[in-house]
């Protein structure tokens, strides 16, 4: 598959798009911000979004979903329980002190075992809750590579001192939903650099009891 990363904004989000070869349809995640140059890399491509994904509700993630929506005519992915998140956007705007972003509307709820098709790789949906309650990760087979949103992170985890945060769920999701994988599946993270499952498993700090 085509795969770029490019990290937008202010705290640098990963945004990650995905395009297939002979299809030319692709899938971006979280389009936090800085959406010309996300609709640069589909052009360069000549790629078509077809979905937008968000793993979680927080500004930095979502920020640029409803425009994209818009200049591209993709759908959105969210699951339904960072709803509540969703709708504090102005609060949000507050912690960082910038500009309230447009709201974004749900229009296709990612639960738990969902599965997202583009070309020929399956995107599949887990619930990983903890740093927000909606929050999920993509598992792509084919690719090998896990898209953790700010659940896992290389060499730490999510922080989990906002509204919806929890420590102990979020640990159990990384158990039982991220070290489940293979050992050397990619994992890129809402922020910072990619790691892999097994470095996590055998070196992150905050997993040490798992
Ligand atoms: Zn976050």
């Amino acid at each position: 598959m085509i795969h770029e990363t490019l990290p937008v904004g202010m705290l640098q989000c990963n945004c990650s798009i995905f395009g297939d070869e002979q299809t030319r349809e692709a899938i971006v995640i979280d389009p936090g911000d800085d959406v010309p140059a996300i609709e640069a890399v589909l052009a360069r491509h000549q790629l078509k979004a077809i979905a937008i994904v968000i793993t979680h509700a927080h500004i930095d993630h979502v920020g640029g979903a409803a425009k994209l929506r818009r200049s591209t005519g993709a759908p959105v992915y969210m699951n339904p329980d960072d709803e509540e998140l969703a709708r504090m956007m102005d609060v949000q705007a507050a912690w960082l002190g910038v500009r309230t972003p447009e709201a974004t509307p749900i229009d296709v709820a990612a639960r738990d075992g969902d599965k997202l098709t583009v070309g020929a790789a399956g995107f599949h949906v887990l619930h990983t809750p903890g740093h927000t309650q909606g929050s999920i990760s993509l598992w792509i087979p084919s690719e090998n590579t896990l898209l953790a949103g700010d659940t896992l992170f290389r060499d730490s985890i999510g922080r989990t001192d906002l509204p919806g945060g929890d420590g102990r769920q979020i640990l159990r999701s990384i158990r039982e939903k991220l070290l489940t994988l293979p050992e050397d599946a990619v994992v890129i993270p809402g922020h910072g650099d990619s790691t892999t499952i097994g470095r996590e498993k055998h070196h992150n700090f905050f997993l040490r009891d798992l």
